[in-house]
C-alpha cells in the first residue's frame, strides 16, 4: 500500500468494512456530517479533502445503486452547513449552492458535451477555483451593508465586521448601485506560512486559517490576518443585468472589486480546447501566490444559465474540475524527538517512505504535543501525508488506527539527549539545559551557517564531531580550540584544518549586526538586530546597559519591537552564561560595535519590483549578504525562499534545493554570478 496515491479513477486504497449497503449508507451519512462540522464550523478537519471526497463519492455511488436506502437529509443532497450559533443569521436572497464536481477530465468533457446537447454550441468561461471561504456581499447604493457566509445555502452567518477588515473588499463601490456579489476570501500562501508559524496549533492549510479568521469574535483579531479576495459572481438589478458572465466580471472590476484576471473564454464550438487549458493550469498552479483546488467551467450566457437552473445541491450550468490532491498514504513507524538550538523539542514522525508531489517523504515534523493530540496519532497508525504549499511534508490525518493497541503518542518527560527534565512553555516542550549537546551543536551550526557568520568548511558533520568528542562545548571555544589537534583524525588533513582556521579568522571581520544575530538569542534575528542598531543601540555595551536598566520603554519605542520582544531581550541578555560567551567572543576579536553605516545609499531603482532569492556560494560576494546588499541598493527585494512571487534566483556554486524549486516555478529567472555582475554594471 505504501507509495500509493489517492486515485479516484481506480479502486481506493481504503476498503470500507464489509457492511450491508443500508448500514454503509447510514454510516457514511453520519460520518460525512461529522466531517462537515469539523471542516465548516471548527475549521479543523480531522480528515483530508481527498479522504472526504472519496467517502462522498462512495456514498453517491451507493445511493445511486440503492436509492431506497438514501436518507432524505443525505450530505449528497444538501450543501454542507457552516452555520454557527455565535453569529447572527441572515437569509440569502438567492440560495448559495455548492458546485457539481469531478476529478476526471473525461467526465468534465462529457459534462461539456451534455450541456451543449441541451443548449447548442455555447460559450464557456473557465476560472480558477480559489481554495478559500465563500462570501456573499450585499451593497446598497454602493455601500457594503452586509457580508454573510454560505451557511447551509439558504441561511448564512453575518460576518460583516470581520469582512470589513479585508482590504481588497470595497466598503464603497465606484458607483452607487444595489448589488449582491459573491466571491472567495482566501489567505495568500506567503501570509499563511508566516502567520501559521506563529500559531501553537498550526492550521492544515490556508483555507482553514481563512475560515477560522472569519469566525473570530473580535474583528480586530481578524484584521491581523492579511486575508484577500476574488469576486466571481454579481447579481445586478434586472434592468442592469449583463447578458454574459464575462460582462459581469468586467462590471465587477469596474465597480472596484478584485477580480481574478486568470479567466479564459472559450468561444462557441471551441469547447474541446478546455482539455488543453486544464493541463496548462495544472502546471501554472505551482507558481500562483494563492491556493486553488481546481477550476470552474461555467456557461457564459446568463439566459442559458437560467434555463438550465439548479439541483438542490448545485447549478446545472457550472462544474468544478478538482485537482487530485497530492497526498500519499503511509504508516508511522516511530516518533522521535529532536532538540533544537533553543532547546525546543520537536516530535518527528518516521514514516514508511511515500511519494508525494514527485518526491519521497520519510520524515515529517509533528510540531508539538497539541498537534499530535489533535490528530490522535499513535505509532503504527496509517496516515495521509501531504505537502503543504507543495513543499513542507505534513501528516494530515489518521485513516486507520494501528492494530497493536498503541495509544496516542506522548512526549517523553526527559530530554533524549542529556536526560534533563523537559519543561512545557506555551505550546512547546523545552530542554532547559544550556549544556545539552544537541542544543550546543544547533547553536554552533546556526552561528557558522552561510546566512550567519558564513564560516566555510565548518559544516554540521564537523561540528557534530567536535561536540561529540568533547573538543568544543560552546561557540567561543571555536576560537580557542587548537584545530591542529585534529590532524591525527581521519578526514582532518592539513588542508582542512587550515581552511577552518582561515574561515574563523575571516569571521572576525564580520560586522556587529551579523555577530549579534548569530548568537542565536531567541527573537534577536537580523530584523531586530537591525532595528536596535538603527535606533542607536549600535554596540553590545549600549545593549547591555539598556538590559541592566530593564528599559522596556526605550526598547518598545523602536518601531518593530513590541513588549514581548523587549521582555525577551532583557531576560536573555541578563543570563550570566550568555554574557560570559559574549565576553569570550569579544576577547577572541569579534566585532561588538557597528562600524559601517547600516543604511546603504540607494544607487538607483533599476531592480525595483524584483524579488531575488540567493543560493550557493560566490567568488565575488563573500559572505553572500554582499550580493543581497547590491540588490537592495538597486531597489530590489531579497527573500529567503523561492515562492510564486520570486522573480530572480541568483545561483552560485553548489546551489541548494532552491534551484529545483525555481526551475519548477517558471516565472523565476535564473541568474549566475557572471550575469549578475553584468546586471550590476548595467544598473
Ligand atoms: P467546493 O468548495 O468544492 O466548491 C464550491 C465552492 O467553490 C463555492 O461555494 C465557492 O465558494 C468556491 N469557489 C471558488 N472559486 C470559485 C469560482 N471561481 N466560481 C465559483 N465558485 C468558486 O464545495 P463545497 O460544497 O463548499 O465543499 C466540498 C468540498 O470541501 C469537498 O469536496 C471537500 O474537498 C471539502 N470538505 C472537506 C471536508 C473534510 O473533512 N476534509 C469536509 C467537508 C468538505
Amino acid at each position: 500500500m505504501n507509495g500509493l496515491l489517492f486515485d479516484f479513477d481506480n479502486e481506493t486504497p481504503l476498503k470500507p468494512a464489509d457492511k450491508s449497503p443500508e448500514a454503509r449508507i447510514a454510516e457514511l451519512s453520519d460520518l460525512l456530517r461529522k466531517y462537515q462540522d469539523e471542516y465548516y464550523i471548527q475549521s479543523r478537519p480531522s480528515v483530508s479533502d481527498a479522504e472526504y471526497d472519496r467517502l462522498f463519492n462512495e456514498l453517491q455511488d451507493l445511493e445511486q445503486k440503492y436509492p431506497q436506502f438514501a436518507r432524505p437529509d443525505s450530505p449528497t443532497l444538501r450543501v454542507g452547513s457552516d452555520l454557527e450559533a455565535d453569529f447572527a443569521e441572515v437569509v440569502h436572497a438567492i440560495p448559495v449552492l455548492s458546485l457539481d464536481k469531478t476529478h476526471s477530465k473525461e467526465e468534465l468533457m462529457n459534462w461539456v458535451l451534455k450541456t451543449e446537447s441541451r443548449c447548442g454550441k455555447a460559450e464557456f468561461i473557465a476560472e480558477e477555483k480559489i481554495d478559500g471561504v465563500s462570501i456573499v456581499l450585499t451593497y446598497k447604493e454602493g455601500l457594503l451593508v452586509q457580508a454573510a457566509t454560505r451557511g447551509n445555502g439558504f441561511v448564512g452567518n453575518d460576518v460583516t465586521a470581520n469582512v470589513k477588515t479585508v482590504k481588497s473588499i470595497p466598503l464603497k463601490l465606484t458607483q452607487p448601485v444595489d448589488l449582491t456579489a459573491r466571491g472567495e476570501i482566501f489567505l495568500p500562501l506567503e501570509a499563511f506560512a508566516q502567520v501559521n508559524d506563529r500559531l501553537a496549533v498550526p492550521y492544515a492549510n490556508p483555507r482553514n486559517l481563512a475560515s477560522g479568521t472569519l469566525r473570530r469574535q473580535k474583528s480586530a483579531e481578524a484584521g491581523e490576518i492579511p486575508l484577500d479576495s476574488f469576486i466571481y459572481e454579481g447579481f445586478f438589478p434586472e434592468a442592469d443585468t449583463p447578458v454574459t458572465h464575462a460582462q459581469v466580471l468586467s462590471r465587477l472590476k469596474e465597480l472596484g472589486f478584485k477580480v481574478n484576471s486568470r479567466t479564459t473564454l472559450f468561444s462557441a464550438g471551441d469547447s474541446q480546447a478546455i482539455a488543453g487549458y486544464i493541463e496548462k493550469e495544472r502546471e501554472e498552479r505551482k507558481t500562483l501566490p494563492y491556493e486553488i483546488d481546481g477550476l470552474v467551467i461555467k456557461l457564459n450566457d446568463i439566459k442559458m444559465r437560467n434555463e438550465l437552473g439548479y439541483t438542490g445541491h448545485h447549478p446545472r450550468w457550472a462544474i468544478a474540475y478538482k485537482f487530485q490532491a497530492p497526498e500519499g498514504i503511509s504508516v508511522v513507524k516511530g516518533i522521535d524527538v529532536q532538540v533544537g538550538r533553543t532547546g525546543r523539542i520537536t516530535p518527528v514522525a518516521r514514516i514508511e517512505p511515500v511519494v508525494v508531489s514527485g518526491s519521497t517523504v520519510s520524515n515529517v515534523t509533528l510540531h508539538n504535543q497539541d498537534y499530535i493530540d489533535m490528530l490522535e496519532l499513535a505509532v503504527g497508525d496509517k496516515v495521509t501525508v501531504s505537502k503543504r504549499g507543495d513543499v513542507i511534508p505534513a501528516v494530515e490525518a489518521v485513516v486507520e488506527k494501528n492494530e497493536l493497541g498503541n495509544p496516542v503518542w506522548k512526549m517523553p518527560s526527559t530530554c533524549p539527549v542529556c536526560g534533563s527534565a523537559l519543561v512545557l512553555d506555551g505550546a512547546h516542550h523545552f530542554c532547559k539545559n544550556m549544556q545539552c549537546s544537541a542544543r550546543v551543536k544547533g547553536q554552533i551550526i546556526f552561528f557558522a551557517s552561510v546566512a550567519q557568520m558564513d564560516i566555510e568548511t565548518l559544516g554540521s558533520e564537523t561540528i557534530d564531531f567536535l561536540v561529540d568528542n568533547g573538543f568544543i562545548h560552546s561557540i567561543p571555544e571555536l576560537y580557542t580550540f587548537d584545530f591542529n589537534r585534529l590532524k591525527d583524525y581521519p578526514g582532518f588533513g592539513d588542508k582542512k584544518v587550515e581552511l577552518i582556521e582561515k574561515g574563523l579568522e575571516k569571521s572576525k571581520g564580520t560586522d556587529y549586526l551579523k555577530v549579534l544575530s548569530s548568537l542565536g538569542v531567541p527573537e534577536i534575528g537580523n530584523k531586530v538586530s537591525e532595528t536596535l542598531i538603527k535606533n542607536g543601540i549600535d554596540s553590545i555595551d549600549k545593549l547591555l546597559k539598556v538590559v541592566d536598566d530593564a528599559d522596556v520603554v526605550k526598547l518598545t519605542s523602536f518601531e518593530g519591537i513590541g513588549e514581548k520582544t523587549a521582555q525577551i531581550i532583557i531576560k536573555e541578555f541578563s543570563s550570566p552564561i550568555l554574557r560570559a560567551q559574549i565576553e569570550a567572543l569579544r576577547r577572541a576579536g569579534l566585532k561588538f560595535q557597528q562600524e559601517a553605516p547600516l543604511q546603504k545609499e540607494l544607487i538607483n531603482n533599476k531592480f525595483a519590483g524584483q524579488s531575488w532569492c540567493i543560493t550557493g556560494s560566490f567568488v565575488n560576494f563573500r559572505p553572500r549578504t554582499l550580493a543581497a546588499a547590491e540588490i537592495e541598493a538597486r531597489g530590489g527585494k531579497v527573500v529567503s525562499q523561492v515562492t510564486g512571487k520570486t522573480t530572480h534566483l541568483l545561483v552560485g556554486a553548489e546551489p541548494g534545493s532552491k534551484l529545483d524549486k525555481a526551475r519548477a516555478n517558471g516565472i523565476t529567472r535564473i541568474v549566475d554570478e557572471d550575469e549578475f555582475m553584468q546586471l550590476l554594471a548595467e544598473a
